[in-house]
């Protein structure tokens, strides 16, 4: 499978379809996500319903522009940005690239951003989440002891990063924070991850009006190492 650049750095949005979470309202209902994972995800979906589990989409395919709007809005202040514990944290005093590297943990900047491929998506049990309770995707809900724990501990049983889904951010190696709620089709994103290369961020960058766009092309080989590629 060949994956244009567009794709991988979530300029177009050609290769995702609607996908509706069952029983849910609006704004939780519709996502978007790759043609192609569309029956794998149905069929895991299927799976942990039969252990009870309501396996829900909170975010699938994000657009450059939206990862641009976020990316801004946190290195700006103007959305929170959380530390190591995961509780919302001050930039000011910090410099360009110490902003970046605390943003970088939870956000990735414009086309660096698996969800642009719409093979990676952030997932929670709607059956364990009770009545007007605001989801947050922290490590509090789905580590241990977490409302969505079981279901997590559950989907353990079911990775499989060859040919299956898998957690890309399962394990904290000094770059992007654990993200148990976020997994990825491997058989779709091996593609995506081929094609992002360090120079085509490099180009991306210099696209669009990025906050802190200098500083990311300048330690660009620093994280892509620590950030972007998978080991
Ligand atoms: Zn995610």
């Amino acid at each position: 499978m060949r994956v244009d650049v567009d794709i991988a750095t979530g300029t177009t949005d050609r290769h995702v379809v609607r996908w509706i979470n069952e029983g849910l309202d609006e704004p939780h209902k519709h996502f978007l996500i790759h043609s192609g994972l569309v029956e794998p995800f149905r069929q895991l979906r299927d799976r942990a319903a039969s252990k009870g589990y309501d396996l829900c989409v909170c975010s699938g395919f994000r657009s450059f522009q939206r990862q641009t709007e976020i990316w801004n809005a946190k290195v700006s202040g103007h959305r929170p940005t959380l530390d190591h514990e995961s509780r919302p944290m001050s930039l000011d005093g910090l410099t360009d690239w110490q902003k970046a590297e605390a943003v970088l943990r939870w956000s990735a900047f414009p086309g660096a951003s698996r969800h642009h491929w719409g093979t990676d998506l952030d997932v929670y049990d709607a059956a364990a989440m009770p009545r007007g309770y605001q989801l947050r995707l922290t490590p509090e809900e789905t580590d241990r002891g977490g409302m969505f724990a079981p279901m997590h501990d559950w989907l353990d049983t079911q990775m499989d990063i060859n040919n299956g889904f898998f957690r890309p951010y399962h394990s904290d190696t000094g770059g992007i924070a654990p993200e148990r709620w976020h997994l990825s089709y491997a058989p779709l994103a091996r593609h995506c991850e081929a094609v992002l290369t360090p120079q085509l961020l490099a180009e991306r960058l210099h696209d669009q009006k990025i906050c802190l766009s200098d500083t990311l092309i300048g330690h660009l080989p620093v994280i892509y190492e620590r950030f972007i590629r998978r080991r």
